[in-house]
């Protein structure tokens, strides 16, 4: 039996998980369709119960689905749960758990491409969104000092700092008011779309790069460019860059670990994204 997996969001038609995680499943011979499963809103309960079918190993979740998955899941992960949002299911037996490895991705990015240990050090993150909100929890799992948060829209800072501090009551946690004082951290985490292709702030630089210490990683989760316009700066800056695309191949490779509990390939599933990433790039 050919098993089915697919993303699951609204729309899906550029999501780049398709051309890696179907390279995954090949490379580790494994029978596996790996599919677009554009989903309004409105269809969103049919669709995750059809994942109870026997030949559905599980599904990803992107925008704008998943905080409206947790309830029609059976389980949720315990980290899942703390972060309120799903972007892994896995289905047994008919029933569906739900995980988040969004934020424990963007760790194994750190650690495994910018060789970053987060434990006692320093982070801003520009953003408060879905991202943001499971790279912070992660963070501060992981033992990070202090996670200070800036958001465009200020009540969805203050929202995520007082989730973070009540989960984690001994990490220092705090809203950023300001974009123009980077003093103090070690790791400064673009967690907006701005500078995303598609976004209608393509070029845009969500802050200088240069006004960081000397020191400090600049992250950036955006993948789409690869080497986007903050990364451009903070390297011509001399700043340590970590980009988007490790993440998302490590979160993906997580979930490939959670359906299938083998290793992912993740060198295989690198050249398939970097691929799909090359052939979608604009004339
Ligand atoms: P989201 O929940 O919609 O949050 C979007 C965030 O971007 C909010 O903080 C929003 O601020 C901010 N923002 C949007 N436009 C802005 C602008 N012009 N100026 C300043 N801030 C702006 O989305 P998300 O799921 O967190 O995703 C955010 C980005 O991360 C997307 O580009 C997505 O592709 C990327 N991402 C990457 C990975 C990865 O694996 N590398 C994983 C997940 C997401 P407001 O609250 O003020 O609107």
């Amino acid at each position: 039996m050919t098993l089915r997996l697919g993303i699951i969001g609204h729309p899906v038609a550029h999501s780049l998980s398709p051309a890696f995680q179907q390279a995954a499943f090949d490379a580790s011979g494994i029978d596996a369709r790996y599919e677009r499963w554009d989903t309004p809103p409105a269809a969103l309960a049919d669709r995750i119960r059809s994942l109870r079918a026997p030949d559905v190993l599980g599904a990803n979740v992107t925008i704008p689905h998943k905080e409206a998955v947790l309830p029609l899941l059976d389980e949720l992960d315990p980290f899942a749960r703390l972060v309120g949002a799903v972007n892994t299911i896995v289905g047994r037996d008919g029933r569906l758990s739900g995980w988040n490895t969004d934020g424990p991705g963007f760790l194994r990015a750190l650690r495994d491409s910018a060789a970053f240990e987060p434990a006692g050090r320093r982070f801003l993150l520009v953003g408060a969104g879905g991202a943001a909100r499971g790279i912070g929890f992660a963070l501060a799992r992981a033992g990070a000092a202090v996670i200070a948060v800036w958001n465009r829209t200020p009540e969805r800072a203050e929202a995520l700092v007082s989730d973070l501090r009540r989960a984690f009551p001994a990490a220092t946690c705090e809203v950023q008011s300001s974009l123009a004082r980077f003093r103090g951290f070690d790791a400064v985490v673009n967690c907006t779309s701005v500078g995303m292709e598609g976004s209608g702030t393509e070029g845009v630089l969500p802050f200088d790069p240069e006004e960081t210490e000397s020191h400090c990683l600049i992250a950036d989760i955006v993948y789409k460019p690869e080497l986007t316009p903050l990364l451009r700066a903070a390297e011509a800056a001399g700043r340590p860059v970590l980009g988007g695309l490790p993440m998302l191949i490590y979160q993906g490779a997580l979930a490939f670990e959670l359906w299938t509990g083998k290793p992912a390939p993740v060198e295989v599933m690198f050249a398939a994204a970097r691929a799909a990433l090359r052939a979608s790039v604009r004339p």
